[in-house]
């Protein structure tokens, strides 16, 4: 595929709130990096990096340097021809996995806008043109958190995430609040973002095994697969390993190691759609469910994750990819999402558009600059 030449853009994407976690506690604007890559006669595909800031393993300017110094000269050096192609260019740098992210869908974007398919028609196709999404509550207090709780359900959600802050007692009164609110029949995820000591995840896990909770996220440190392994062991809670997983390796680790229920995938931290789809291959093998999806994400990550979602069975639903429902604005044609339920879009590529017009991409650009061959 013929490149002409790359536009690499950042953005800065004000949020309709502050998203706190155990990460970030006042968190009110995404910051992303955008590719966007045009080809020699005349498609475009559109990528984005939505790191997350003490999450990602990479920042905005670690991305944007190995896409200058690095990926893109490489890309332009030597175009591939198709999708292995790509792979194969790319894995030179898995040590950057979030910028590869932005090439990768930025180049199947175009190369998919092509051949006038979907990218779901490139991943073996699918029947599903709608998919339920997964709400998310930040860390509050536990009567505020059941409200939001109860707001999600109202606009027709079946299943959401609350975020949890790493305090045992009080996080067990926020699980025992929400699920008090909407657990009859709303399914309810819980994320501590690596934020208890073994024991401490022992005892929460435990304290809520009597409450319909789906299950429990990423309790331990990172580092402390086997730390996560004894929690998973001592309780009947579901354990689901998130930020141990940086790498398709490690996801390949938590499987092997029984170490977690189930694991939560990213296409921004696996490195791309295609490294992702072999991790959710892998998984389908051993029995795993994998969850997939974002917290914070813009729509062409959204869109990507929705379809690489829509082409598994191994997906445990609702997909986690809500990053849009968070921003006020962005510099795309929006997802339709109604009722807790996206649907994926119609065109080809990501059946996202870039909004035309410099002045559409001023609004959240922060600077830009282009590569040509
Ligand atoms: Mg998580």
């Amino acid at each position: 595929m013929e490149i002409e030449s790359v536009r690499v853009v950042r953005l800065s994407v004000p949020m309709s709130g502050s998203f706190g976690s155990a990460h970030h506690r006042d968190f009110t604007t995404m910051e992303s990096v955008l590719v966007v890559l045009d080809t020699g006669d005349g498609v475009r595909g559109v990528g984005t990096a939505d790191a997350t800031p003490g999450y990602s393993v990479q920042t905005h300017d670690d991305i944007e340097a190995s896409l200058r110094s690095e990926i893109l000269p490489s890309l332009l050096g030597d175009p591939p021809a198709h999708p292995n192609g790509l792979l194969a260019c790319l894995a030179q740098f898995e040590t950057a996995p979030n910028a590869a992210c932005a090439v990768e869908m930025a180049y199947l974007d175009a190369y998919c806008r092509r051949r006038g398919e979907r990218l779901t028609d490139l991943l073996w196709g699918t029947t599903r043109r709608q998919l339920p999404l997964n709400g998310w509550v930040g860390i509050g207090d536990p009567g505020q958190m059941a409200d939001d709780a109860r707001s999600w359900k109202e606009r027709g959600y079946e299943s959401l995430k609350i975020k949890l802050s790493g305090e045992p007692i009080r996080d067990i009164e926020r699980v025992r609040a929400v699920c008090k609110a909407v657990g009859d029949s709303v399914a309810v995820r819980a994320d501590v973002n690596a934020g208890y000591t073994v024991d401490e995840a022992i005892r929460v896990a435990r304290a809520v095994e009597d409450l319909p909770v789906v299950h429990l996220e990423q309790p331990v440190a990172k580092a402390d697969l086997d730390g996560l392994a004894r929690v998973t062991a001592a309780t009947s809670t579901s354990i689901m390993a998130d930020e141990c997983i940086i790498t398709p390796a490690d996801a390949l680790d938590v499987i092997r190691r029984e170490a977690a229920d189930r694991i939560k995938i990213k296409i921004l931290r696996m490195g791309g759609v295609l490294r992702t789809r072999q991790v959710l291959d892998a998984a389908a093998l051993a029995g795993v469910e994998c969850v997939l999806g974002h917290g914070f994400g813009l729509t062409p990550a959204t869109s990507a994750e929705l379809q690489l979602a829509a082409a598994h069975d191994n997906v445990f639903g609702p997909v986690e990819s809500v990053g849009p429902l968070k921003m006020t604005g962005e510099p795309f044609d929006s997802l339709t999402i109604e009722a807790g339920r996206a649907t994926l879009p119609d065109g080809p590529g990501l059946g996202i558009e870039l909004r035309e017009g410099e002045d559409a991409l001023d609004e959240y650009a922060t600077s830009a600059w282009r590569i040509t061959p």
